[in-house]
């Protein structure tokens, strides 16, 4: 490795099993595959927390099932709702709020903290849990794009261990280990293209958001799947890529794979390229994370390349989809740069979900916002939420 973001997994200390597990954003797409994985091993892990953001009736049940003692909400209106839900006998603590989160994801009896929370909100729940010394799954890529720096700065300090749930992220992980950093000649990214692989701007104008949300590939929320469709996703993994493994953008290279069962490949000086494979299942990487290093079944059909047949690979098309383009260049003008990329794609993509906005205004409004941003110092969690806030306003403002 170059310089990973936290000590290398396979060489730091681990937390036995069973494992206490903290699960942030238990209630959606990445919470729901990892309560999958742990419901089919009850023996390598404990619930100790499940938080959710508003959705209060999923987030009921899971806990009816899995009866945490702690639990995280969005706000006190939720809190409410939730508490009603509950079946006599159970009475769990619940913590309210980005605090909340915090506090849940560095309470003492916590081993490792599942991080999938969607969007910037992820942030501070996963510096906490970085600078409590956790073992973490990150799920939330956003959290990387907004503060690397700062949570690579507290797993030094704290000895947190950061494994990556992210499929690609993963893949590469996997690539990786075993092998020296001085070796490595590049990261390529696979991208499975999106919804609208292959169509120009003219189609791209005139497309709903019912279209953008059907991802071919992969079961995943609202705000990723339209990331996805836009190519953002990938654009916001480059720069994860380079978090997480210290690398400079230059050797993080993506190739588009329609049928997303190669999920990246590393490429090595001698002209070797590791790929993993895999059928497309978030799943797989959950658990590869929770249970690291040891490897457990999980519900999901092996994968049969005769039956496959064939796997496809093309470049990205940058001039449809100008996103990716657009996180580069956020990427290397500087931490502020990408803070804006982030917020104001949320905002961006928030819109469109709502229908106030077009699907190309997409792009549009996040490389206006690049265009008028002068960077500014990022250097503390502070900072970092300060300028969030103030690229949402401002994109709010005008759409
Ligand atoms: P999702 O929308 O299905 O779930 C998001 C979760 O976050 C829910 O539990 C929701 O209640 C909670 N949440 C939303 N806003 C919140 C807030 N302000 N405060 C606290 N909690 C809040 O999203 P997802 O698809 O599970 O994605 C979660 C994260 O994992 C994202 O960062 C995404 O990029 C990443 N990821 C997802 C997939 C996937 O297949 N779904 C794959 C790779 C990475
Ligand atoms: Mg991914």
């Amino acid at each position: 490795m170059k310089t990973y973001i936290s000590a290398w997994p396979e060489k730091a200390p681990l937390p036995d099993f069973p494992r206490s597990l903290c699960i942030l954003g238990a209630t959606g797409s990445i919470g729901t595959s990892a309560l999958r994985v742990v419901f089919k091993h009850p023996k390598l892990f404990k619930i100790a927390s499940l938080a959710g953001g508003s959705n209060a009736k999923r987030l009921a049940e899971i806990c009816a099932m899995f009866k945490p003692p702690h639990v995280g909400v969005l706000n006190n209106k939720v809190r409410k709702e939730f508490l009603s839900l509950l079946p006599s006998g159970y009475e769990p603590e619940v913590l309210v709020g980005p605090e909340g989160y915090a506090q849940l994801a560095a309470m003492d009896d916590v081993d490792f903290v599942l991080s999938s929370i969607v969007g910037a909100a992820g942030f501070i729940p996963t510096l906490a849990a970085a600078k409590a010394g956790k073992m973490i799954g990150l799920a939330n890529k956003e959290s990387l794009v907004l503060g690397g720096h700062l949570i690579r700065e507290a797993c030094q300090a704290s000895g947190a261990i950061i494994l990556p749930v992210d499929s690609e992220h993963n893949a590469l992980f996997q690539g990786l280990a075993g092998n020296h950093a001085e070796d490595l000649k590049r990261l390529i990214l696979t991208a499975s293209g999106g919804p609208f692989r292959g169509k120009d701007l003219n189609f791209l104008k005139t497309v709903t958001r019912d279209q953008a949300l059907a991802h071919p590939n992969w079961d995943m929320g609202a705000k990723i799947s339209i990331d996805s469709s836009t190519l953002m996703n990938k654009g916001l993994e480059i720069i994860e890529a380079c978090h997480l493994y210290g690398l400079p953008m230059e050797q993080v290279d993506v190739v588009v794979h329609p049928q997303s069962i190669i999920h990246s490949l590393v490429e090595y000086v001698d002209g070797s390229q590791l790929a993993h494979l895999g059928n497309p299942d978030m799943q797989v990487p959950i658990a590869h994370c929770l249970c690291f290093p040891k490897r457990v079944e999980v519900d999901v059909p092996q994968l049969n390349l005769a039956t496959v047949g064939k796997l496809t690979f093309e470049e990205p098309d940058q001039t449809a989809f100008p996103c990716l383009r657009l996180a580069r260049e956020a990427y290397n003008a500087g931490p502020s740069h990408a803070n804006v990329l982030n917020a104001v794609n949320e905002v961006a993509v928030g819109a469109f979900l709502k229908e106030q906005i077009s699907y190309l205004d997409i792009p549009a409004i996040i490389e206006r916002a690049l265009t008028n941003h002068t960077a500014v110092a990022v250097t503390t969690p502070e900072a970092v939420l300060e300028l969030d806030k103030a690229a949402r306003k401002e994109a709010e403002a005008t759409l």
